[in-house]
Formats: structure tokens, sequence, C-alpha cells
């Protein structure tokens, strides 16, 4: 018996047990027959006749009941003189019971409804039914009965309806609404918490209200599709294979963009196809770009040996791969007796060596008799994804033209000869001669080439055999080639014999043969000691540097003006204190050395009064961060050392240290990104590792992250005893370490390899995934340790991918050989960035271990006196207000709080929502504990 506004349940079985004076009697009415219940006592007085309906079961919501009624009432008129005490109303009455009372009747019990009026009485002759409906309100108990009471008509009751009304179950903005009774008209409209249709979702959870009359009305939220599917008539589609939809949204899906790879249906995003890549400030849902193609045309168009000075200019890449990000880099390398380093700080770019937008730059205090190498690479967003950015490379810088002579051939050689240059007084050594080669296309044409370094050419195209023996009577030493551009070069010595010998070449090709003249110096700065080692015999061109330890020199000051240039103060600008270190404060400040654009730059400064060997100790930061050129590693600009206050200084960081710079930003980065921060950390510690340098203090806040999210791994102290970071701790075996970030060999006998930076790398991660929280949150250095010892690992953090937990995992693995290697770590980052849907697996999350709130209780183990107290606890502080203006001032507030309560109050990012609602999931669940992170 439920009726929704027009449509009725009809109580057929509604039977009346109880007469008094009525009865059933037999009524052809149009036409048919049926039963009605009635009485006709007209002619007598006081008339008090009763029909009762059996027990009537109530719907537990349902509190107001309609009664249609349908009956028959004869006119009093048609009875002549009996009228005198006809009646033609009767009453209704209801009483309410937990049981039913069988056929015990009380009149006492039943309280009247209404009096029942006919709006037509019936004549003598025509029949007229009458249909009335009253409103039974405020039940309350298990059933209830209806009473009919007559005191003098002629009545005949036709059919009773009874019914409640209901909203019927309905789908409005995805979002399904049960089929809900109607309240009472004391209770107004009812509220209805509506649940999303299949995949879809929504941030809060959607409402709509039910009128008293069945009706639903005021809608609140709404459900979107989830990410991978769209709404089709109410419900959500999986999007058609080639399409793909990234986020829960009102929109439809869309085709996958270009350069990206078309899944089947219901895809997230369309992962980049090979070769393509997005970079991590490209939105996932964007195209996918190339790398770009490597400069072109790259020449050396001045040439002032007197001035040291050198103009490269270049042409853009031919193909940008539809990115407008290009910038570019230049590489200067030194060769020496086949050896070739970077050519350090001493050669000085401008506008500057790398982050070049513009196509040319000029480098100057060029030593004019050593053989310099440029390599221009081509960068762009996405070229963290490429091993080697394309590049291209000029000739040596430095030539002067000598006479070439073609003397003769056989089948298999060919022979040249030229005049050997005088040999300067001043130097001591052999002259050097480099030639180089370049495969003519097409054949028989001179190709043009740069006219001021390559002096002399000449086209040789025979059928010789791989191996040219241009017999000058030398060896040749190395090699270099890339593939990007045709040409190749070979360098070699000739130790003042005009001989020439070169294999591995292409038979049947033609070649132009240049012969470039150059001074060769000894370097006065030859290299003694373990910095031997930084060149690999098997890669020359590719050199493998080694860290040097500063302090296997005798005097750290030639150290630090070995590796690091020396800035004249009046070059740099102090602005504003940033930050605290050990030995002093550190600005942001910029630096404008001569002929250079002026760059923000963050200088370190040594507090006055420091001792000879805190100034070393200051000083050797310069000198280790100075061996390193990374784009994930804090880039040194110089030192000031020969002034009164020494000074070190780097580039800026815009966003300064990671830890804070998450906390700051708590939830507000997806998953992608900050693996893709990891990734760029990886890579920073891989470049230092392959140097052999081992960190020792790899954490969050000793990682600097700028304006791009890039971040650089920086903090090279020199004495690694971690005097300067506030989470040293003294251990037994001497020195300090950050216990939590430390690998346990490192702690228990200092054994500080890659592999523990490696175990410290894998609680950077976790620092990462959890926004800059305290790794162990507030247990003390012995808990951890202990919790270490007995195989506890941290747990993983809220939405923290399972892959990036596993990572962690292998990071913290107790034997340190079976600990993944840092080319390990970059490519496994690699391969989630370039599929991202391998991050939407999320390892469990255990919010009482995670959140640390020991159940109900503070640190201490009693309970949260206060709310504020609590917001502390979970670091939300910043919310007490909203708190407090919301009315939620106790606990028990706090405990009945729903999602959407916190939402309502003010807490909009994701991140802080979780927090806070995973917190109160934790409260309230009082038989939590804190030991749970075993492994
Ligand atoms: P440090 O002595 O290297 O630990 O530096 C102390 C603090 O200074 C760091 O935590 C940063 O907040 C800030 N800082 C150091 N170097 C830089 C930089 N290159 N750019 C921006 N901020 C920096």
């Amino acid at each position: 018996m439920r009726l929704k506004g027009q449509c009725s349940y009809l109580l057929t079985s509604l039977v009346c047990v109880v007469l008094f004076q009525w009865e059933v009697t037999q009524r052809t009415l149009n036409g048919s027959q049926f039963y009605t219940y009635s009485v006709c006592n007209v002619g007598e007085r006081e008339q008090d006749n009763w029909l009762r309906t059996t027990f009537i079961q109530r719907h537990q919501s349902a509190s107001r009941v309609f009664v249609e009624l349908q009956f028959i009432v004869r006119d009093c008129n048609s009875f002549g003189g009996s009228s005198l005490t006809c009646k033609e109303t009767f009453n209704l009455f209801t009483s309410e019971s937990d049981a039913d009372v069988g056929t015990t009747f009380r009149k006492g019990q039943f309280k009247k409804v209404a009096t029942i009026a006919p709006d037509e009485i019936t004549g003598k002759n025509e029949l007229r039914i009458n249909t009335e409906t009253r409103v039974v309100e405020n039940l309350s108990r298990k059933g209830f009965y209806l009473a009919f009471q007559d005191i003098g008509a002629c009545v005949a009751l036709l059919s009773t309806r009874v019914y409640y009304k209901t909203c019927p179950a309905t789908v409005k903005s995805l979002v399904l609404f049960p089929e809900t009774v109607a309240g009472g008209e004391n209770q107004g409209l009812r509220e209805v918490s509506g649940a999303c249709v299949d995949n879809a979702v929504s941030e809060e959870s959607p409402r709509i209200y039910c009128t008293v009359d069945g009706d639903w009305a005021v809608m609140v939220g709404q459900c979107q599709c989830k990410p991978g599917y769209e709404e089709v008539k109410e419900a959500c589609q999986e999007c058609r294979p080639g399409f793909f939809k990234a986020a829960a949204s009102g929109d439809k899906c869309e085709p996958c963009p270009a350069n990206s790879e078309q899944l089947d249906s219901g895809a997230l995003v369309c992962p980049c196809t090979d070769g393509f890549y997005r970079a991590p400030t490209d939105p996932p849902t964007g195209p996918c770009s190339g790398l770009p193609s490597a400069p072109r045309d790259l020449v050396a168009t001045t040439v002032q040996l007197s001035t040291g000075k050198l103009l490269l200019s270049w042409s853009p890449p031919e193909d940008t791969a539809g990115r407008t990000d290009v910038t570019y880099s230049v590489e200067c390398q030194r060769c020496e007796d086949s050896v070739c380093q970077l050519c350090g700080e001493k050669i000085r770019f401008e506008p500057a060596g790398t982050g070049l937008t513009d196509t040319k730059v000029s480098v100057s205090s060029l030593d004019a008799h050593l053989n310099y190498t440029f390599t221009v690479k081509a960068h762009s967003g996405v070229s963290m994804f490429e091993a080697e950015p394309r590049s291209s490379r000029p000739p040596s810088s430095i030539s002067l033209t000598v006479s070439l002579r073609y003397t003769g051939e056989t089948s298999a050689s060919l022979s040249l000869s030229w005049d050997v240059f005088p040999r300067p007084r001043s130097q001591s050594q052999p002259i050097q001669y480099k030639l180089t080669y370049r495969k003519k296309v097409p054949k028989k044409s001179i190709v043009k080439m740069n006219a001021s370094l390559i002096t002399v050419k000449l086209v040789v195209q025979r059928c010789f055999s791989d191996i040219l023996t241009l017999r000058f009577g030398f060896s040749l030493v190395s090699r270099g080639q890339d593939d990007n551009l045709v040409a190749t070069t070979i360098i070699v010595r000739i130790l003042e014999k005009n001989f020439v010998h070169v294999v591995d070449l292409t038979p049947c090709t033609a070649y132009i043969w240049i012969f470039i003249f150059l001074f060769r110096k000894r370097n006065s700065h030859s290299r003694q000691g373990p910095e031997d080692t930084y060149f690999s015999s098997s890669e020359q061109l590719k050199p493998l540097k080694t860290y040097v330890d500063p302090h296997t020199y005798e005097d750290p000051n030639v150290a630090v003006l070995k590796f690091a240039t020396e800035i004249h103060p009046s070059h740099i600008t102090k602005q504003k204190v940033i930050g605290a270190g050990e030995f002093g404060e550190v600005y942001r400040g910029n630096l404008k050395m001569p002929g250079r654009k002026e760059v923000a730059v963050a200088i370190k400064t040594l507090k006055p009064g420091y001792t000879e060997k805190q100034r070393q100790d200051f000083l050797s930061e310069a000198s280790i961060m100075g061996q390193f050129s990374h784009q994930n590693i804090i880039r040194l600009e110089g030192v000031v050392t020969k002034f009164k206050h020494a000074m070190i200084v780097t580039e800026y960081m815009e966003n300064g240290a990671l830890d804070r710079y998450l906390k700051d930003h708590d939830g507000e980065f997806p998953s992608f990104q900050l693996v893709g921060m990891m990734y760029g950390i990886a890579a920073g510690m891989k470049y230092l590792s392959d140097m052999s340098y081992v960190h020792r203090d790899l954490a969050a806040r000793n990682i600097l992250v700028n304006n791009n999210l890039e971040c650089k791994v920086s903090d090279f102290g020199l004495s690694r005893v971690l005097e300067d970071d506030p989470e040293g701790t003294y251990t037994t075996s001497g020195g300090k370490i950050p216990i939590r970030w430390t690998a346990p060999e490192a702690i228990a006998y200092r054994k500080f390899t890659s592999a523990s930076d490696v175990w410290s790398f894998g609680i950077v991660m976790w620092e990462v995934m959890a926004f800059g929280e305290r790794p162990y949150w507030d247990m003390s250095n012995h808990e951890v340790m202990k919790a270490i010892n007995e195989a506890f690992r941290l747990p993983a953090p809220m939405d923290c991918p399972s892959a990036v937990y596993q990572l962690m995992l292998q990071c913290w693995l107790q034997d340190r050989s079976k600990r993944p290697r840092f080319g390990d770590i970059v490519n496994l980052l690699d391969k989630l960035l370039r599929s991202p849907d391998s991050l939407k697996t999320i390892a469990d999350f255990d919010p009482r271990v995670s959140i640390r709130l020991p159940s109900t209780s503070g640190s201490d183990g009693s309970p949260f006196r206060s709310v504020s107290e609590w917001l502390e606890s979970i670091k939300m502080s910043q919310y007490s207000e909203n708190f407090t203006c919301a009315g939620v001032v106790t606990m028990d507030h706090v405990l009945q709080m729903k999602n959407e309560d916190i939402k309502n109050i003010g807490v909009r990012l994701p991140g802080h929502l979780k927090r806070i609602a995973y917190s109160i999931l934790g409260l309230k669940d009082q038989t939590s504990t804190l030991s749970v992170f075993a492994v």
C-alpha cells in the first residue's frame, strides 16, 4: 500500500471484520456486481454504528497515510418522515497499535480523523458515487486500524484504499537515488543520499530532498564518469578505442593526442609511442613530443687568437619536435695527449654555457695553445628522457693554414704531405696535427666548410679498402663519431712526422680531407694522484670522471682553485637571507660577471671569526661541487677565496629545499609528478655514483627545487661527518649520522657506499610520496634503529603507487648487494613515467600507522584534549579556525564528522581532506596499534 503521486497501491484485501449494524450487501453498480458495507438506520434515533478494518501493517518510514474512500450516501429527503433523524455524513476514525488485537474493539481507543460528507447525494433512482481522501498523520506504531462511524445516515462503502507516497527510484546527474517514502507534514523535506552509478565518482556525496508529495527537489552535488569513462544516457561507458579521458569529469572522451598510442577501450591516458615523451610539466593529456634533432651548421665564426675569443653559432635543429622550449648547452673539452677533459670553469661563455635560447655563444679565456672541442646540445622539456641530447660539434677551434700536397696513391693507400710548421721557440713539446675528413655528398663536389677553420681540403675518391694508409709514420690514437653529423673527426698525433694512417673507412666513398694545424702545449697543471683515473682508456672522448677528494691535495686552497672559478666580490650582490648553513648565512643574490648576463644565485657565506680549518672545510664544498656537471646536481658558479669574506656561489633554486617545499604543497601534486621529481634525484645520484662519489647525507632537506620543479642534489660538505646537518646524531662508532636516512651497515660500522646512498634514496622516495612527512614520525632514533634491525620498514605513504613502494622496499634491503643500483633505479622510474598506467595500482595504506595516531590518543598516550591538539598532531593546525567556526569544538564533534562535513568547513585540498578523514578513521578505531609496519 504505497503510492507515489498518481499511482496507487490498492488495499484490496482490506476487510472490515468488526461490524455493528453495518452489513455486507451485494449491489449492482453500472452493470457490475460487488459487495459494499452499508448501514441505513435512518428512522431510528441515536445511531452509533461502527465498522472497523483488519489490522493494517505500517511501512516503518510511512508516518503519513492517505485513505481514499468510495461511498454512496442516500438523500435524507428521499425517506420522507424519517428524514428528521436522518444524517448525510459519517465519521472516519483511526487507532494505532503494535499488534493485531483481533476482534477486540474499544471505541475509546479510536481518534477521529474526519467527518466524511458526500459531494453528491443519491436520490431515489440514481446512484452517485463519491470519492474522498483523508490524511492520517503522525503514525508511529507498527500498524493501525481504520474505523467508520455511522450516526444515522444511509451509507454504502464501496472501497477503501490506504496508501502512502514515495519519491520513486531515479537517476539524476549520474546519481542513483533509491525509492524513498515521503515524510509527514511536520517532517517537511526528507534528505536522501545518492550513490554514483557504476563507474562514476563524486567529490562530495550527492543528496536530494523528497517532498511530502513524493516529488524530488533541490539536488546537491553530482557524480561524474571516472577516468576512462564518459556519460551516455545517464550511465558511464568506457571510452572507445583510440579515445581517452584522464580525469573524472563531465567531459567526453577525447581522441588520443599526437604521437601517442591508441589503447583499447577505457583508456585513461594514451602513453607516448616509442621515441616520444611528455615533459614532467606537460599535461598527461597533451601531445607527446620527440627529441629535438641536433643543432645544425655549428661553426666558430670568429677566431681571435690574441684574446683567446671565439664565437660559436649554429642553426636551430631542423626538427624541434613541436616544442617551443628548446634551449642549448655548450660543452667544452680540452684534449691533450689524446686525453680529453671538460674545460672547467676557466672558460667563459657569454651569455651562458647552458640554457641558451639564442643560437650563438661567445667563448673567451681560451688558451691559444690548446686544442678544444665544443659540443652544442639541443635540449627541450623532454630531454630528460634521452640518454644524450642530440649534439653538434664543430671542428676544433684554433687553426692555421698548412699547404697540403697530394703525393701519390695505390689501390689501398693515399699519400699526402705538408710542410711542418716551425715550432714556436717557447714550445718544448712537439706540434700536433689534426686530420679531419668528411664523407662527401654528393660525390666529387667539394663541401664548402667554414674557411676560417678549415684551411686545406682535398677530395679523394678511390676504391680503396677500408684501411686507408696515409703513411706518415704514426698511428691513430682516438676517434669520435657522431651519427647525427655526417662529419667524423679523427684526431691523430703525428709527432712532427708527416704520415697518417687511417682505418675503418668506407671503401669507394669520396672523402674530403681537411688539415687543421694545432699547437700543443704541455699542461702546466698536469694531473697527479688520484685524478689520473679521470678517463677510461677505451672511451677516450667520453671521459668517465672520478671524483677527487680534495683531501688528497696537500693544500686545500689549490684544490678550490683547480675546481672552482674565482669570482670578484664586486660582481656579487646579496639580497636576502634565505637559509642558515653550518658556516654562515645563505643569501639569495645576483651574479653579474663582466660581459655576461646577470643571473640569480645563492651565496653561502663564512661567518666572521672562523679558523683556517673552518675556512678550508667551508670551501671544500666548492671543491667537490665544482667537479660535477649534471642537470640534477647543484651547479657551482664560483667562489670568493681571495678576499676576507669567503663565499660559495651556486645557481639559485627558487623553491628551496624539497622537504619544506613538499610540506608547503601537501597533496598538490599527482603521483606522476612526484615520480618525475624522484627520477631527477635518481639521475643526479647515478651521476655521482658513476663518479664514485658517495653522498652520505641524501635526504629531501638536501635536495633543492627550482622554478621548473627540477630537483637537484646539494650539500657536499667535505667532512661528511654531517656537522651541518641538524639530523646528524653522534653514534658509538664516532661521527654524526642522520639515523633515519642511513643504511644499517653505515650506522653500524660506517660502511658508506653508493648502496648506502641507495637506502637513503629510498627514504627520500618515501619523503616525496608523503609530501615531506618526517620518516618514522616521532619515533626516537633508538626506536628507529631497533625497528629496522627487527626487519620493520616504513609503510607505504597514502596514495603511493605500488610499484614505487616496491622500489622503496628494494632500496631498504638489509643485504646491500641486493639493493638496486642508481642506474637500475633511473631505468625503473623512467619506465614508470613512460607508462603512467603502472602508477595506478596503489599500495596498501594503513591510516593508523601512516598518520601515526595512536588511536584516540595524543603522543603521550592520553586522549586528545582538544581539537587543536589533535589537528596539531596531524600537522593540520592551519584549519583550527575552520573547525571552531563550524562549531566543531570537541573531539566528540570531530568523531561525528563525515567527509562532506570536512569539505564544507573549508578543507579543499584533496591531500588535506584525506589526511583529516583518515585520521578520524584512525581515531574511531580504538584497537589500532602502532607497530604494524613489518614487511
Ligand atoms: P645548506 O647549508 O646547503 O644546507 O643551505 C641552507 C639552506 O639555504 C637550504 O636549506 C636552503 O633553504 C637554502 N639554500 C641553499 N642553497 C640554495 C640554493 N642554491 N638555492 C636556494 N636556496 C638555497
